[in-house]
């Protein structure tokens, strides 16, 4: 038997529901919040993810999905949305008729991590981003969003974290504090935080190995390195989360795993989750859209994580699996054709009918309609033919009626719906 490759999965009916129910919540209050969906492609040339998440990163290092396509082209597939997002924005210019845009986009993300719980190859993000603003405010919005839907999604137990990273202004004289804080720590680091150090000591903030995190409690703070601007934009930031009651946490080691950050981060964490325990993250990277050929364009975003959202959510979803409204149980062949011309009908008109194809019994396709959990069944044999009628059962209350066979879709119909 071939089986799956390790680290992907299958969304199988009976889940898939929570999906379904958690992605229209999501979008339904994205909309109401002026995002417009961007659907982009799953493979992008590598230089596109090499220059905007680092050279230095993880995801770049080592988890990316990338060959050389049949021309020797090296393509790959994406680890994460936002730098589509940017380079479509470029491409198309968008920002040339209007500079400010809010998109959202849904889809799978592909990284070649340690499969665990919560962590997979092919996992589902939901992406919003928006680009052209530079005012703090829109760094709240997002925040807000993520709060939000969490709550509407009945997700307990949320933390937001948030954190500056300054700007290319006041960035590097906090990085060589903590260039001088990690030389200290050496003997203590994991080879890939040695490795890095030098190029890029924010790596070693975000490492998760528990003895790099031990060793970087004492590091200095960035928010003690902010210039005056990226200070009053923390501020900001706080004040307004403030005013609009979102409890937070100032969490001066949230970095991120990307390089294009600047300014306020996020994340969002849950107690739910166990090890794996953030469900969102995101956070403002003004530089992204130059740095990618296009023009000096502020911009800030957030992206979701569906695997570990559909795992969390408190929603009763039991009720969105849906069961046939109507089971037709034909006896004979004519009864069956005449039945299979009724349940295309009545799909056409959003009733839900099935019918079984096969020409068994009336006790066998009772209990098939059972076991569908249909609520009611209509019966059509020679019998009721000859009657000029079918039966219709409430498999609830057992109740049954004559339906006359003229005009029968309409009289089913207008049954099923008193
Ligand atoms: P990131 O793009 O790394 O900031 O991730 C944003 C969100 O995507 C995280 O908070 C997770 O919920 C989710 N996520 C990231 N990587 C994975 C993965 N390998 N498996 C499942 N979810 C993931």
């Amino acid at each position: 038997m071939i089986q799956l490759i390790r680290g992907f999965k299958d969304i199988l009916p009976g889940e898939v529901e929570i999906w379904q129910q958690v992605e229209k919540i999501a979008v339904s209050l994205l909309q109401d919040f002026g995002f417009k969906e961007i659907r982009i492609p799953i493979l992008e040339r590598t230089e596109l993810f090499a220059r905007s998440i680092g050279e230095d990163t993880d995801i770049v290092e080592k988890e990316m999905y990338t060959f050389p396509d049949r021309k020797g082209d090296l393509i790959t597939l994406r680890p994460e949305a936002t730098a589509s997002v940017c380079r479509s924005y470029i491409q198309h210019k968008l920002y040339a008729k209007d500079p400010v845009r809010k998109f959202y986009t849904i889809g799978p993300m592909f990284r070649r991590e340690r499969p665990q719980k919560g962590r997979y190859r092919q996992f589902y993000q939901i992406n919003a981003e928006i680009l052209g603003v530079e005012s703090p405010l829109a760094d709240v919005e997002l925040i807000l969003l993520l709060v939000s839907l969490f709550s509407k999604l009945s997700v307990s137990d949320i933390e937001t974290h948030i954190n500056s990273l300054g700007c290319p202004e006041c960035r590097p004289n906090f990085k060589t504090a903590l260039s001088g804080f990690i030389s200290t720590e050496t003997t203590h680091l994991c080879s890939d935080c040695i490795r890095r150090k030098d190029r890029n000591p924010f790596r070693v903030l975000d490492c998760k190995v528990p003895a790099c995190r031990e060793a970087m409690t004492d590091a200095p703070s960035i928010l003690d390195y902010l210039c005056s601007v990226c200070t009053r934009h923390f501020e900001i930031v706080n004040e307004e989360l403030e005013a609009l009651k979102i409890p937070f946490i100032i969490d001066k080691r949230l970095v991120r795993g990307l390089d294009y950050y600047i300014r306020t981060t996020f994340e969002i964490h849950t107690g739910s989750l166990g090890a794996q325990s953030a469900v969102a993250g995101g956070g403002r990277y003004d530089g992204l859209i130059k740095l990618l050929g296009g023009p000096d364009m502020p911009a800030t975003g957030f992206a979701i994580g569906l695997d570990r959202l559909a795992e969390i959510t408190g929603l009763d979803t039991s009720d969105l699996i849906q069961t046939p409204d109507i089971f037709l149980a034909a006896l004979g062949e004519k009864c069956r054709t005449l039945a299979f011309g009724w349940k295309c009908a009545l799909g056409l008109e959003g009733i839900r009918a099935d019918m079984d194809f096969e020409n068994r019994s009336l006790k066998s396709q009772m209990k098939r309609a059972d076991k569908l959990k249909a609520s009611h069944v209509l019966i059509v044999g020679e019998k009721e033919l000859e009657e000029g009628s079918a039966v219709l059962r409430n498999l609830t209350t057992k109740e049954q009626v004559l339906i006359p066979l003229e005009n029968i879709i309409a009289k089913v119909k207008a049954k099923l719906r008193s």
